[in-house]
């Protein structure tokens, strides 16, 4: 906030000349419509007893301006949020799926396992939740929207096959967060499960075990068989009381939205997970560029609840529109405010629309890479069978058109889901399938967020398309 001469007159009530007069005096040489800089505004000010006080422009749009101002007597502890990650194939799934079958269900009969995108276990009268989704790349994707909802990072390492491309990668993302990490070493009812070669190869990487004087915490599991489930439910309470995480119940809530979709009988759905106060159905609230009001809130059990404390997920209808993963939420005391600030939020979401829509696509790929837009081409891949999600993997991975990379951020097995195309979104990333087309509900995400999607039949016809367009010499297809 500069203030030229003459403002500063109209404001301080005087005369432009008896300002500039007065500089003089001061050693400041200035006209009617210079800029005063802070010094001379000081002195000036001083001069007449005035205090200078900057204006500060509050972004009205920006919704963590509306978060209310933390009574620190009033934290409370709260459960951790824990995500796994580790390299394909090492069991994080498993992990997952074992935990909640043996966790959720103990003391919580008649209900029904309900995929909101993350759930909560008990364990010794603590509660844990897990995000549902594995791997370091949806991790990410939340971050770079500006979402940071995990705690503890669970690195899963298979002892038969230690330390992959994936587990190095998860390391790092986990490190950038400043997320603690606890390593699973998995797979331990194998045959070829070696830990301690997985404890070896992961000093490399400053994850030291106590046992060899580091501080990083080693358990050992067989997630297939349920083995060690709960010596790792115990490290991450451990670690979660080092941590000292805290929340207040207290208040309107506010977190993040873990997914979201359409659905035709319900409309907006949208999982949210809350990091502060307590959500309540009929709360007004603002999510990501949309609003509406909670009509109805169910828990990871499927169960409807009237209210959801700190790090409980839940999903939420009653939203107008569907928001994206990693977008914030909060609530508001009226509904007329939410309603105002989801308007504004939507105004200026469509108007930066209309500004630049720059998402990577393989058409224009090499003009990015030529302006210096980009440095790493990022890909998310789906096919038919894990083996061909591999291959193609590894030979994506070896182009370099100088010194641009492929950067597969996310693969699975079966058709392109909607979930890819917004994490391909998140992450501006294209979508390559071989053998597997998308579903309905991707097919509409790609075509609303502009996602790139390739489909190919044949290994080497991917490989030659992107790296054609990284050179530069994609025949433009449409
Ligand atoms: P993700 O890609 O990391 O999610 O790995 P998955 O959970 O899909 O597991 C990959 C494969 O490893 C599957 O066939 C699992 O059944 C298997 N697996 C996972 N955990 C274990 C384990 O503790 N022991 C054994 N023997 N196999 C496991």
């Amino acid at each position: 906030g500069s203030i030229t001469v003459g403002e500063l007159a109209e404001k301080l009530n005087k005369e432009t000349n008896e300002i500039i007069k007065k500089l003089m005096f001061l050693g400041v040489m200035a006209t009617k419509n210079q800029d005063l800089d802070e010094d001379a505004l000081e002195l000036i000010c001083g001069e007449y007893g005035v205090e200078v006080e900057e204006e500060v422009e509050v972004d009205k749009s920006d919704l963590t301006n509306y978060i209310a101002e933390e009574d620190p007597e009033k934290l409370e502890e709260r459960p951790p949020v824990v995500t796994i990650m580790g390299h394909v194939d090492h069991g994080k799934t498993t992990l997952l799926d074992s935990i909640r079958n043996t966790k959720v269900t103990e003391g919580e009969a008649g209900g029904i396992t309900q995929h909101i995108g993350a759930y909560q276990i008990r364990e010794n009268d603590k509660k844990v939740t897990f995000l549902d989704t594995p791997g370091h790349a949806a991790f990410t994707s939340m971050r770079s929207r500006g979402a940071q909802i995990t705690d503890i990072a669970i690195l899963v390492v298979a002892a038969d096959d230690g330390v992959m491309p994936q587990t190095i990668e998860a390391i790092n993302h986990a490190k950038a967060a400043e997320v603690p990490i606890i390593v699973a070493v998995n797979k331990m009812d194998k045959e070829g499960a070696n830990p301690d070669r997985v404890m070896q190869e992961l000093t490399e990487y400053q994850l030291i075990p106590e046992d060899w004087g580091g501080d990083t915490i080693f358990v050992n599991l067989s997630a297939l068989k349920g083995e060690g489930i709960d010596d790792l439910l115990e490290m991450i309470l451990l670690v979660s009381e080092v941590e000292e995480l805290k929340a207040n119940a207290d208040r309107l809530a506010d977190g993040t939205v873990i997914e979201a979709q359409l659905d035709k009988g319900r409309g907006s759905v949208a999982s949210l997970l809350v990091q502060n106060g307590t959500l309540r159905v009929g709360d007004p609230i603002v999510v990501g560029n949309t609003f509406g009001r909670v009509r109805a809130m169910v828990n990871d059990l499927g169960k409807r609840i009237k209210s959801a404390g700190p790090s409980t997920p839940v999903e939420i209808t009653g939203l107008n529109d569907v928001p994206l993963a990693g977008d914030r939420f909060v609530v508001f005391k009226d509904e007329k405010q939410a309603r105002q600030i989801g308007e504004m939020r939507q105004e200026i979401q469509l108007e930066e629309k209309r500004g630049s829509q720059s998402r990577v696509s393989l058409d224009d790929l090499f003009e990015q890479i030529k302006q210096g837009d980009i440095k790493d081409i990022n890909v998310i891949l789906k096919a038919d069978v894990q083996g061909s999600v591999e291959a193609l993997a590894a030979s994506l991975q070896k182009i370099d058109v100088e010194g641009v990379k492929v950067n597969i951020i996310h693969t699975g097995v079966g058709a392109i889901k909607e979930s890819d195309i917004i994490l391909a979104s998140a992450s501006n990333a294209i979508v390559i399938g071989f053998n597997v087309r998308p579903d309905n509900n991707a097919k509409k995400a790609a075509e609303s967020e502009k996602v790139d999607i390739r489909l190919h039949r044949v290994i080497y016809k991917a490989i030659e398309e992107v790296e054609a367009a990284m050179k530069g010499m994609l025949d433009p297809e449409f």
